[in-house]
């Protein structure tokens, strides 16, 4: 896709997905403030990316290690977070240039977060990505597994556990994922509610494109969206 049709795209949807993250906000019984919408930039060009900015977008998510550094020095100023997996031995080139790693599913890659946070002499915030659909295929945490695995994760130095993410398995309808939304909800208010340290719980990430009022009615206070805000991804 050209810039200027990808530019076309953004205009034509950004206004419709704000007020779809408004409504749902609502129907949960929250604010639009409540509720951040990120744009999932993967395949997006900087003009483009710049260009949603420009028009109010003020989280941008990247979920590969090259095409993030790629683009990084040209965004004009945003919020920068990492959603995609994350190697251990990539870390290293991110840590000073992400708010916010989504994606860490392993005590091992925490650990390298740390040590490198500490290494680059700051502290690095992250959410545990949990494997809600128990998919072979997948990674992230086991909800099983989630609460112990967090109790080691928050004595490392120099990170700090901000809360959850979640990739539900792929649903014919939005719908079909609402039980897996509410049982992220559940386990983000269990934890919540248990105040363990050093373990915020204050940003429950999930729902994409297809699904991200779901996720929101269910109590998702961050939002990745792809392609209903810049359209199908071209890849090269
Ligand atoms: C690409 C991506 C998204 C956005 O997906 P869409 O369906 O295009 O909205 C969200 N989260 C992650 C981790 C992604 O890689």
């Amino acid at each position: 896709m050209t810039e200027k049709l990808s530019i076309k795209q953004f205009d034509e949807n950004y206004q419709d997905i704000l007020t779809r993250v408004q409504n749902a906000a609502l129907q949960s019984g929250r604010t639009p403030e409540d509720i951040t919408l990120l744009a999932a930039t993967k395949t997006v060009d900087i003009n483009t990316i710049n260009h949603a900015i420009e028009s109010g977008i003020s989280f941008i998510g990247e979920n590969r290690v090259q095409e993030f550094l790629s683009k990084e020095a040209d965004l004009l100023p945003v919020h920068r977070h990492f959603i995609g997996h994350l190697q251990t031995n990539k870390v290293k080139d991110i840590i000073q240039k992400v708010e916010l790693i989504h994606s860490v599913d392993s005590f091992h890659l925490a650990k390298e977060i740390s040590r490198q946070a500490e290494k680059a002499g700051v502290d690095m915030d992250i959410l545990l990505e949990v494997n809600i659909g128990n998919e072979e295929s997948k990674s992230g945490f086991a909800p099983d597994a989630l609460e112990e695995r967090l109790c080691e994760i928050v004595q490392l130095p120099h990170i700090h556990v901000k809360g959850l993410m979640a990739i539900p398995p792929i649903c014919n309808q939005p719908e079909d994922n609402r039980k897996y939304f509410k049982e992220m909800y559940h386990l983000f208010l269990d934890i919540r509610n248990k105040k363990i340290d050093n373990s915020a719980m204050s940003v429950l990430s999930m729902g994409m494109s297809d699904d991200f009022e779901v996720a929101i009615q269910e109590g998702a206070t961050l939002v990745r969206v792809g392609t209903a805000l810049f359209g199908k991804r071209v890849y090269h």
